[in-house]
């Protein structure tokens, strides 16, 4: 069972732009990218949606799962699955946040 995601951290010099307010304490939905697993893909890095939980493949990956996410749902913010603190990304602005 994935742990709980803490977004608290190192966010210094990132000035958090009006979507962060979606962020919420969740929980990962899966351990990888269901459609990338389904088609027997891979990817670069998991992004985890801090609105549902829903884990998939970041813009830096060949499919792009995240972003088809945020389009699919408009839930504005997204951080790296990794452990330790990470920034957000703000599909809206485009920019870490
Ligand atoms: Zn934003
Ligand atoms: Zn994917
Ligand atoms: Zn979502």
């Amino acid at each position: 069972m994935p742990r709980p995601v803490h977004f608290r951290g190192d966010r210094a010099g990132l000035r958090p732009c009006k979507h962060t307010h979606a962020a919420r304490l969740v929980t990962p939905h899966s351990e990888g990218c269901p459609e990338c697993l389904a088609r027997g893909d891979g990817w670069a890095e998991l992004w985890l949606c801090l609105s549902c939980g829903w884990v998939a493949c970041s813009d830096g990956s060949p499919n792009r799962h995240a972003q088809a996410h945020y389009e699919e749902t408009d839930h504005p913010v997204a951080t790296p699955l990794r452990p330790g603190p990470s920034p957000h990304w703000c599909f809206i602005h485009q920019r870490l946040t």
